[in-house]
């Protein structure tokens, strides 16, 4: 789902991006992207988007366009290639046009001149700048992420212990308080006589279906959790509660 997600939403949403993604209108194709990236996470429809593209593994949308405006202003720095003189003559006024059009020219020099690049080729400053982002991000998947790796922790599981996963990492899950709150369930009250079975009670409290090891379990990802991910866990089917959320809130 990841493959195909990358190879046919965001190939397709980023085609020819260098040339338009400085438009204000941009910000349209974000809903479609974070569609696609919530099906490759089974994440629920409030998890931030900056939560989705650290769990799928793909950069955010506009981080892409501005690592495919770095690609094309490196190749445009070589004698002979088409934009070459643009690029490195720019014209008068700022390289601008058009007073409503933000152009290739001077994104492309703001972005030689940004302190981070250093003569990083495209990738790495995209990596780079990722993870400088998420150093300063304060959601709930921080504790649990604190840098960005290879592979986002779990991505190895079968489906429904990785979605699971996912909806305790994020705290956007389907435990009988949310379930509750959508007329899915009679009560949000936990087997154990807690009032609110909650992500918090789950984890940190509950005498019933406390995972092993706690909190320090969701990280470990031993036997033990990955048993209780696929079996134990009280979460209700996570494909069925998730498309039955996304079409109430539709
Ligand atoms: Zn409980």
């Amino acid at each position: 789902m990841r493959t195909n997600t990358s190879a046919l939403v965001h190939l397709t949403a980023e085609y020819c991006a260098p040339v338009w993604c400085r438009s204000a209108h941009t910000r349209l194709i974000h809903p479609t992207i974070n569609d696609a990236l919530q099906i490759v996470t089974g994440c629920m429809r409030p998890t931030p988007a900056d939560n989705l593209s650290i769990l799928a593994g793909i950069q955010p949308a506009e981080l892409r366009r501005k690592r495919a405006t770095l690609f094309l202003a490196r190749r445009a720095m070589v004698s002979g290639h088409l934009l070459h003189s643009a690029l490195t003559c720019p014209p008068s006024r700022n390289g601008r046009r058009l007073k409503s059009r933000h152009s290739f020219v001077p994104a492309a020099q703001q972005l030689f001149s940004s302190p981070d690049n250093k003569n990083r080729n495209a990738g790495l400053w995209a990596d780079h700048r990722w993870n400088a982002e998420w150093l300063e991000n304060t959601t709930t998947l921080c504790t649990f992420m604190p840098d960005i790796g290879t592979h986002p922790p779990g991505t190895a599981l079968p489906r429904t212990a990785w979605v699971r996963l996912n909806h305790l990492h994020t705290g956007f899950e389907c435990f009988r308080s949310c379930l509750h709150k959508w007329g899915m369930a009679s009560s949000a009250a936990c087997e154990c006589g807690a009032e609110e079975q909650t992500v918090n009670h789950v984890v940190l409290q509950c005498p019933i279906h406390q995972p092993p090891h706690g909190l320090h379990g969701l990280t470990v990802l031993d036997d033990e959790i990955i048993e209780w991910l696929l079996s134990t866990c009280p979460e209700i089917q996570c494909d069925q509660a998730v498309n039955c959320y996304n079409s109430l809130k539709q």
